[in-house]
């Protein structure tokens, strides 16, 4: 039996619904924002993404818009009923950012970073733990364990592909991790088709075999307009492209 995750009274994550969570790779500016978050309310979408903090490969590209996005996303949040997914990349960072996110993601970059995984385990805020790049499955349930160790168990795990030979791909999205997790774990499952494939053309497929494996839900990396996007517009949805996956998933 997959664990109950509950965000609020009409979100709970691991009771066979599929959930989809959607929003930019980073929060950018106000309008970008607004755009967004009225265009989710619309759909119904009751979870925003948006990254304030950026693990980025090249430090001199966006780093993120910290604190005062994070500012910003408290006003689309309480406009639009949304709740909100962010990840903290440092353990100095969690107490400033606590009041304003509802789900701690922990990216595949800090998968084993051991510190972060303990303070955030102190917490009593669900926490999505992405799958490390070059982890495997059982390190990455050793990795929810030093989180769960520290008492809190609201822990949701993400694929998010895994670095092999291929290069056609941004990742190699590993499928099969699902029905693993599912038959070893009880946490939830989510799949990141985006960072997974880096593709946009495979975002919908990705995302029918997540649903029909039994995930709990997805992340998608949506923007107002891609090819403007300060980080990761080559696998963003436009708005059109998203309702379209939207309609045919659900
Ligand atoms: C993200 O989801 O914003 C992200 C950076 O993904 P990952 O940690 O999986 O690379
Ligand atoms: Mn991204």
């Amino acid at each position: 039996m997959t664990r109950n995750i509950k965000i609020d009274e009409e979100i709970i994550i691991g009771d066979g619904s599929f959930t989809i969570i959607a929003g930019p790779c980073a929060i950018e500016n106000r309008e970008q924002m607004e755009n967004i978050g009225a265009f989710l309310a619309r759909l119904g979408i009751k979870i925003i993404r948006g990254g304030a903090f950026k693990p980025r490969t090249n430090p001199n590209s966006f780093q993120g818009l910290g604190l005062e996005g994070l500012k910003l996303m408290a006003e689309i949040k309480s406009k639009y009923n949304l709740k909100y997914i962010s990840e903290i990349m440092d353990p100095r960072d969690i107490e400033m950012a606590f009041d304003y996110i509802d789900i701690i993601q922990i990216g595949s970059r800090n998968m084993q970073n051991f510190s972060l995984l303990k303070e955030v385990g102190k917490t009593d805020k669900p926490v999505m733990l992405k799958r490390g790049m070059s982890a495997t499955i059982k390190e990455w349930i050793m990795a929810a364990e030093y989180i769960r160790l520290e008492g809190n168990e609201r822990i949701i795990l993400c694929e998010r592909g895994i670095r092999t030979f291929e290069d056609y791909t941004r990742n190699t999205l590993d499928l099969m991790s699902i029905p693993i997790l599912k038959e070893i774990s009880d946490y939830p499952v989510f799949v990141d088709p985006s960072h997974g494939t880096g593709r946009r053309e495979l975002i919908l497929p990705a995302s029918e075999a997540s649903k029909s494996l039994k995930a709990d839900g997805i992340v998608v990396e949506i923007h107002p307009n891609p090819e403007k996007a300060l980080s990761d517009g080559g696998q963003s949805l436009n708005f059109n492209e998203f309702e379209a996956l939207y309609k045919e998933l659900m």
